[in-house]
């Protein structure tokens, strides 16, 4: 009874428009597990109230694919790593107008364009321009990107056209950050995130989960993007790759994963909240307890370097739960 009043009071405060503080949001985070329904019903309110019943459906484009020159442990991209997951370059913009073409007709608001490189060298860069600029075009379909770190004029060139979020994630707590990467640091990440921001670029920024780390430094990880307050909240859940350091991480169990949901709804009520890359695979039911305890957005039609659900499958998942696609 106690710890149901104190959930309600979290989420009469976010009703309200106080936030949590640091103590309140961490006593949320660390509810007994027999307390999660009442937790996830509420962050489901809490959606509801700010967002309706719409979930934001995204379909992505990996327009370069494999050996990066970063060591991410959990990266099936990475060079470091013997994944046997095959190579590519830049497509043509042609072929990624037929693509976002197809995204717009199965009903993805946004397409995503992501990139498995530390930057964009100059030269890339203006042709993933061109790329976009066709798009704006020819599809008129909202386009994201994700490719690595920006600089400002990057940046800027990509407001100019017309893209309307960057994702760039922070992956995981800033304690836990040296262990899975050290080709660069969670300053360098949190770097492009603000140039992105002051370019006017909505934000998409978020972690993967199950990489070994505390229920502490999920929390840690939770605050900070608190902290930052983007635009959407983007939750990978590991998917293990053969070849890469994390192929045999356990997986986390599914209380632990609607924790940070639900958590993450009450410090960001405003936001789209993503489920996304592992959401098969971790999720017996593809989302859709998610989607009724804090989330409200999926990517659909598969993911960088694995197949995902049909996006009719999952619009017919999300129409059952009695939302909108
Ligand atoms: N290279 C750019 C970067 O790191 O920002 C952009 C692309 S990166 C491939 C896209 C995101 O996919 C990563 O930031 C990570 O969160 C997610 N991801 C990569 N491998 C994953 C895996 N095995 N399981 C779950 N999510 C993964
Ligand atoms: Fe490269 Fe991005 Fe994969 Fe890291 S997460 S290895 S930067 S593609």
């Amino acid at each position: 009874m106690k710890v149901q009043k104190f959930i309600k009071e979290c989420q009469e405060k976010v009703f309200s428009g106080n936030g949590l503080s640091f103590e309140e949001a961490h006593e949320l985070f660390n509810i007994p597990d027999e307390n999660l329904k009442d937790l996830a019903q509420c962050a489901n309110e809490i959606t509801r109230d700010f967002n309706g019943q719409k979930v934001d459906v995204e379909q992505l484009n990996n327009i370069k694919k494999n050996a990066c020159s970063e060591d991410c442990t959990f990266c099936g991209q990475s060079a470091f790593f013997d994944t046997g997951i095959e190579t590519y370059q830049l497509p043509s913009p042609e072929e990624v107008v037929l693509k976002a073409e197809k995204a717009k007709q199965e009903g993805a608001e946004s397409y995503c364009l992501v990139a498995a490189w530390r930057e964009p060298s100059p030269k890339d860069f203006e042709k993933v321009c061109k790329i976009i600029s066709q798009i704006n075009n020819k599809v008129g379909i909202s386009v994201e990107c994700s490719l690595g770190f920006l600089i400002k004029e990057q940046a800027e060139k990509l407001k100019k056209l017309n893209v309307k979020r960057y994702n760039h994630n922070l992956e995981t707590a800033k304690s836990k950050f040296s262990e899975i990467c050290t080709t660069h640091t969670y300053e360098d990440r949190l770097n492009t995130l603000k140039i992105a921001r002051d370019a006017g670029l909505e934000l998409c920024t978020g972690g993967i989960i199950g990489l070994g780390e505390t229920r502490e430094q999920r929390f840690e990880l939770t605050m900070e993007l608190a902290r930052i307050y983007p635009e959407e909240v983007t939750i990978n859940i590991l998917v293990p790759v053969p070849g890469t350091p994390l192929e045999l991480q356990t997986q986390l169990p599914n209380s632990e994963i609607v924790r940070i949901f639900a958590v993450i709804r009450f410090l960001l009520p405003e936001s789209v909240i993503k489920i996304s890359g592992g959401r098969e695979l971790n999720l017996e039911d593809s989302g859709e307890e998610l989607l009724q305890s804090g989330a409200n957005g999926i990517i659909t039609s598969g993911y960088l370097t694995m197949g995902g659900n049909e996006a009719k499958k999952d619009r017919e998942m999300i129409e059952k739960i009695g939302l909108k696609a």
